[in-house]
């Protein structure tokens, strides 16, 4: 099967070849746990899971190491404003995401690097760029990469070096700034009394990591210091990946990596959803509103990666709607063993493989169900085939779990059809549909499911 992604590198869609036969690895910027994460943040997550899936669909194995944030500038600000230990205020949303991550049906990654772990790492990565001349320290004691050393710094975003360079300041020890004041960036800053308890005694120094060292140590320790793919949102682009490049590249002398994916935003009224515009969900928001959230995968697979995406209750009312006419189709299908229809099969791996191409693997999942010469057999093995990139839940449909009032309720009706007691059936049956199911009576049965 060929794989084509779009590589923000090169700006073109290239064929994907791993460095190593069969093996990819693969890095996604994950969750900086001061707070939940939005459902724009799960959008780069979803994609990154669907890009996962793909190149798993396509026979290779994968590693996938995802990062954890829990040392950065938002994590000691919010942690002190609530009172509690670095530790214990970001594990708590460490293990929150964990939990939207399996609604969501994101296979997990095969690790999740903590960054306050890997310190000893991120040390040993600045020393090596102090010794080659790319890193300086500060009067104050911080560390910064020195951009000017670097000749290839800006490549991925082509920066105009010079003209940006009349509007910088010198250095920034922020984690975040705009692409119209580039600087020197730090990588280790020295300790303040702002930040409070946190801070790590270190050849380097009293202090803590700068974000953007966080990605490359962890990273080139567990994938190499070469490895086949980076994703993350646009945003990650400058300065977080711009940084980690030119740390990276200059402290080993090798290429980082060899295909950097991004995905677009979600946006809101037009606008970037985000916590600092406070524009934004958060996967509970639309779970209170009665959205599954495999709606809102939905939503996303039906939107390339690479395009903005408007968030709307609207689109999510219509993405509810389909989803539940495609497991409704779904669960009339006969359980019995069936094929997957090779030439359905075929016409997926030439969309996914297309740069991700899930738009149009729904539009072959929707002509599928439609489709009246497949078999019904051939049909569910071939949808469950699709799923397996999709990940919209479908082996589950069928075999939910009923709550225990519900379960009762199907027994006590079951009694009641058997001894044809049809009022008390029908009773039931309105029972149960106050309570948001679906009732059906068929050959192998009631089947109950949650509306
Ligand atoms: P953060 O926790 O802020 O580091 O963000 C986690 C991931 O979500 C990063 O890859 C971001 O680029 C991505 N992201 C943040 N906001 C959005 C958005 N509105 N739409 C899509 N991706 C986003
Ligand atoms: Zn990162």
């Amino acid at each position: 099967m060929v794989l084509k992604f779009y590589n923000s590198l090169s700006r073109e869609l290239e064929v994907f070849t791993p460095i190593n036969d069969g093996n990819v690895g693969l890095y996604t910027c994950g969750p900086t746990v001061y707070n939940y994460p939005h459902i724009g943040n799960y959008r780069a997550y979803i994609f990154a899971d669907i890009l996962k899936r793909t190149l798993l669909y396509a026979g290779y194995d994968v590693t996938h190491i995802m990062n954890i944030t829990d040392i950065d500038d938002k994590t000691i600000r919010d942690s002190q404003k609530e009172g509690k230990t670095l530790k214990d205020f970001t594990e708590f949303y460490t293990q929150e995401f964990f939990v939207d991550r399996d609604a969501l049906n994101i296979l997990p990654a095969n690790k999740y690097t903590k960054a306050t772990e890997y310190i000893d790492e991120m040390i040993r990565v600045i020393e090596k760029l102090i010794e080659k001349g790319f890193a300086y320290k500060s009067d104050d004691g911080s560390v910064y990469f020195n951009i000017a050393k670097d000749p290839e710094y800006g490549k991925l975003t082509r920066l105009d070096l010079d003209a940006q360079k009349a509007n910088a300041q010198g250095r920034i020890k922020s984690d975040e700034y705009e692409k119209d004041n580039v600087q020197d960036f730090a990588l280790w800053k020295s300790y303040d009394a702002t930040d409070g308890d946190v801070f790590w005694e270190t050849a380097l120094g009293k202090g803590h990591p700068g974000w953007h060292i966080e990605c490359s140590a962890m990273s080139m320790k567990n994938l190499g210091e070469h490895f086949d793919i980076h994703t993350g949102g646009k945003d990650n682009m400058f300065p977080h990946h711009e940084n980690e490049i030119a740390q990276s590249e200059c402290a080993t002398g090798k290429k980082f990596v060899n295909y950097w994916l991004h995905n677009e935003w979600l946006l809101v009224d037009g606008k970037k959803m985000a916590k600092s515009a406070n524009n934004f969900y958060t996967l509970r928001d639309i779970e209170k509103k009665g959205y599954s959230p495999l709606v809102f995968r939905y939503l996303a697979l039906q939107n390339s990666y690479r395009t903005p995406l408007n968030f709307t209750f609207e689109s999510m009312d219509a993405a509810k709607e389909a989803l539940n006419r495609l497991y409704g189709v779904f669960r009339e299908l006969p359980s019995s063993d069936g094929t997957v229809d090779a030439i359905y099969q075929e016409k997926f791996k030439e969309s996914i493989g297309n740069d991700l191409g899930i738009p149009q693997g729904i539009g072959l999942l929707w002509g599928l169900i439609k489709d009246e010469h497949i078999n019904p057999e051939n049909k569910r093995a071939t949808i469950l085939d699709f799923d397996r990139v999709l990940g919209l839940g479908f082996e589950k449909i069928g075999n939910e779990e009923l709550p225990a009032e519900i379960e009762a309720l199907k027994q006590e009706r079951e009694i009641a059809r058997n001894e044809k007691n049809w009022t008390r059936g029908d009773e039931l049956r309105k029972n149960i549909e106050e309570k948001g199911y679906t009732v059906k009576d068929t050959e192998q049965g009631q089947v109950i499911y949650k509306n």
